[in-house]
């Protein structure tokens, strides 16, 4: 384990203060569960000499509905899996949020901290993606917003700057006639990081007839983002299971056009059985 000096402030500009001035020393420490990994590892930890535990900043846990649906970065992710305004509104979220390791790890590890981390794992940043979020970023002195697919620049990368603090994450409610689907596939059922996993998000009108879908897997591409080849394939259709199946096919040809790799004749067929799936989910129907 590496040694390093804890502090832990109790508000938010206590937090940006100090970030201020142990940047590029400082890390954040939410729940701990991939931080104190990779610090007892000492992986890419050579620099840290102080640690910020912001857990008394619970100014940072919340989840409100305002505008936008908002989340702040120390809600955990058994919090997320259980809010009932996000089970209602963003169910697609909910549901990534519950298929997170274990009870223990639900209860320890938090939102913003699945993001920060950028993990192509990481459950809950496919749905949040899907669903469009935003991050709030704040440093002593200032604060931005970025979209989340552009925050996170890819595996474990984000524009998080040293000094800089995550601070709320916030996307719109989906409308009345929007209707999501969630897949991962993992080695085990319970407690095993997602090998892949996907999600969709297909508003349709009344007639069933799709007018908007996004595919975002996770664990596919270089950074979580969705799948425009995929999502066109469903827009104006009353898909069907071979159009789901095509929509599955392209997120695996997006996967392969960086390249083979020697685990692709197993990730293209899985990568397309859970596209389908989820596709499958998010319109309720039963085709097999
Ligand atoms: C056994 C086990 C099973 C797991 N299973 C899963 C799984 O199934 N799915 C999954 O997605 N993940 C899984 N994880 C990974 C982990 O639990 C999640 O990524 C968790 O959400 C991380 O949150 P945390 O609060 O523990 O983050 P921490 O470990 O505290 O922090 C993670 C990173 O984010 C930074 N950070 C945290 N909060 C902020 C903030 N507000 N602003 C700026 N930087 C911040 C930290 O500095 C650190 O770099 C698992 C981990 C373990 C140990």
């Amino acid at each position: 384990m590496l040694e390093f000096n804890l502090f832990r402030p109790q508000s938010l500009q206590e937090t940006l203060d100090l970030l201020a001035e142990f940047k590029g020393t400082a890390r954040v420490l939410a729940g701990g569960t991939d931080l104190l990994i990779s610090l007892r590892a000492k992986e890419g930890m050579e620099d840290v000499r102080n640690v910020i535990d912001i857990t008394g900043l619970q100014e940072l846990a919340f989840i409100q509905e305002r505008d936008l649906l908002e989340i702040g970065p120390l809600t955990t992710i058994a919090q997320v899996a259980e809010d009932s305004v996000l089970r209602q509104n963003a169910g697609v979220l909910a549901e990534a949020a519950a298929a997170v390791g274990s009870p223990q790890i639900r209860n320890r590890g938090t939102i913003g901290g699945n993001v920060v981390n950028a993990a192509v794992c990481a459950d809950t940043v496919p749905p949040l993606v899907a669903l469009g979020a935003t991050v709030k970023l704040e440093r002593k002195g200032g604060s931005r917003w970025l979209p989340l697919d552009q925050f996170i620049t890819g595996p474990n990368r984000t524009q998080l700057a040293e000094d800089e603090l995550l601070t709320k994450i916030a996307f719109a409610k989906l409308p009345a006639n929007a209707s999501w689907g969630f897949m991962r596939l993992a080695r085990r059922e319970a407690l095993a990081i997602a090998r892949m996993n996907v999600a969709v998000i297909i508003v349709r009108d009344g007639q069933g007839k799709v007018e908007h879908a996004r595919i975002v897997p996770g664990s596919v591409l270089s950074r979580p983002t969705g799948v425009p080849e995929a999502e066109k394939l469903l827009v104006g259709t009353h898909p069907d299971e071979a159009l789901a199946h095509q929509a599955g096919e392209a997120v695996a040809a997006a996967m392969t056009s960086s390249g083979r790799r020697w685990s692709t004749p197993y990730k293209e067929p899985a990568i397309i059985a859970l596209t389908e799936r989820a596709i499958k989910q998010a319109l309720e129907v039963e085709w097999r």
